[in-house]
C-alpha cells in the first residue's frame, strides 16, 4: 500500500552547461506533459467518471440510513463501471436554484467493479453548502462527478492485517477497502473493523457490516464502540482509547497497516493531529503510544 504520490525517475545526461539546461527542461516538460495526461485522461472505455471534464449522472434511488445519513445510487449505463482504484473519492458538483455550483469530495462505497450503477454515504450538516442538495436529490435528478480523486493505493497483499478505525460517517473509506479486501479471494488480508459512534441510532450500515463478518469468518472481524451505550448494549463503550486499540486491533508489528478516518477529534486522540486535507501529519496519540508505524489517516 502506498501513497500515490508519483515519481519520475531521474534521467542521466551526458551533455554539460546550457543544452544541459536546455535538454532537462524538454525532458522534465514532457514527463510533466505525459504524466498530465495520463492523470486528466486517466478514463478507460467502460468508466463513467473522468478528470477531464464534470460528467453529468442520475440519481437512482436515496434512502435513510441514519437520521442523518442517506445512501444515494447513482444510475450508470449497464456496461460502465464509476472507475476507480482503492481508496478514492470522487467529486459531485451541485447546481442551486440561484444557478450557483458547489462541488465536495464523496467516498464510492460500491465494488469497483461495479457496473450499471455505483453508492455513496452522504451525512447531512444542516448549515452544508452541499450535503443538504444531495440530499434533497429525487429520483431523476442530476449532479456532476469528476474524478477520481485518489488518496491511497491499496496493493492486495501487501499487508497480512489491516486494522480500521472509523467513526461516524468515517466509514466509507473503510468500507470500500474492506470490501475489495474480502471480495478478492486472491487477497488473503485480514481485516479487524472498530466502528465509533455516538448512540447505537447512529451506526451506519449495521446490518451490511454484520453479514459481512458472517461471511468471511476469516477475514474480518467487526467492534462496535457508543459513547453513549445503552444499559442492554453489548458491545463497546467510552471512546477509542489504548485500552480499546489493545483489545481489538491487530498487534503492532511490520505485516500490520492501521487506517482511521472520523472526526477531526478522533483522529487526534488515536493517531495524532492531522494537519490538513492532503497531508498527513506524524503519526501520534493512541497508536504512536503502542508502537505502529504503518499508520493512514484517511
Ligand atoms: C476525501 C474525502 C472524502 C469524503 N467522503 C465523504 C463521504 O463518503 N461521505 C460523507 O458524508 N462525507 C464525505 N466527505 C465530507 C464531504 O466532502 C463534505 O465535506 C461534507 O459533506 C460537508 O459538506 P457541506 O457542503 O454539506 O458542508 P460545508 O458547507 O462544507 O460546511 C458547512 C458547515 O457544516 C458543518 N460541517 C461540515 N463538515 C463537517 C465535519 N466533517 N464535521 C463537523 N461539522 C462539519 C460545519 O458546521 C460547517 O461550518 C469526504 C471528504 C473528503 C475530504
Amino acid at each position: 500500500m502506498r501513497h500515490t504520490s508519483r515519481r519520475f525517475p531521474i534521467i542521466a545526461s551526458g551533455f554539460s552547461g546550457k543544452r544541459v539546461l536546455l535538454a532537462g527542461g524538454l525532458l522534465a516538460a514532457t514527463a510533466g506533459g505525459i504524466a498530465a495526461y495520463r492523470f486528466f485522461n486517466n478514463g478507460q472505455p467502460d468508466t463513467a467518471v473522468s478528470r477531464l471534464r464534470f460528467t453529468p449522472i442520475l440519481l437512482e434511488s436515496s434512502e435513510k440510513l441514519t437520521h442523518d445519513v442517506k445512501r444515494l445510487r447513482f444510475k450508470l449505463d449497464a456496461d460502465k463501471r464509476l472507475g476507480f482504484n482503492v481508496s478514492s473519492a470522487v467529486l459531485f458538483r451541485v447546481r442551486h436554484a440561484e444557478g450557483k455550483t458547489e462541488w465536495r469530495p464523496y467516498t464510492p462505497v460500491s465494488a469497483e467493479s461495479q457496473k450499471g450503477w455505483f453508492e455513496i454515504i452522504v451525512k447531512r450538516y444542516d448549515k452544508g453548502l452541499v450535503s443538504p442538495a444531495m440530499h434533497a436529490l429525487r429520483p431523476g435528478d442530476e449532479v456532476e462527478v469528476w474524478g477520481p480523486l485518489p488518496f491511497l493505493e491499496y496493493c492486495p497483499g501487501s499487508f497480512s492485517e489491516v486494522g480500521l478505525i472509523a467513526g461516524g460517517s468515517g466509514i466509507t473509506p473503510c468500507l470500500q477497502l474492506t470490501r475489495s479486501i474480502l471480495e478478492n479471494p486472491e487477497d488473503p488480508t485480514k481485516v479487524t473493523l472498530l466502528f465509533a459512534n455516538k448512540t447505537a441510532g447512529d451506526i451506519i450500515l449495521k446490518n451490511e457490516l454484520d453479514g459481512l463478518a458472517a461471511k468471511y469468518p476469516d477475514k474480518f472481524a467487526v467492534h462496535y464502540i457508543l459513547n453513549s451505550a445503552p444499559d442492554e448494549w453489548q458491545g463497546l463503550a467510552g471512546n477509542v482509547d489504548r485500552t480499546v486499540v489493545e483489545r481489538v486491533m491487530p498487534p503492532p508489528a511490520p505485516a500490520t497497516f492501521i487506517g482511521v478516518c472520523g472526526p477531526p477529534a478522533m483522529v487526534a486522540a488515536v493517531s495524532g493531529d492531522r494537519p490538513g486535507p492532503i497531508t498527513q501529519g506524524k503519526i501520534g496519540g493512541v497508536l504512536k503510544e503502542l508502537g505502529y508505524t504503518n499508520v493512514f489517516k484517511f
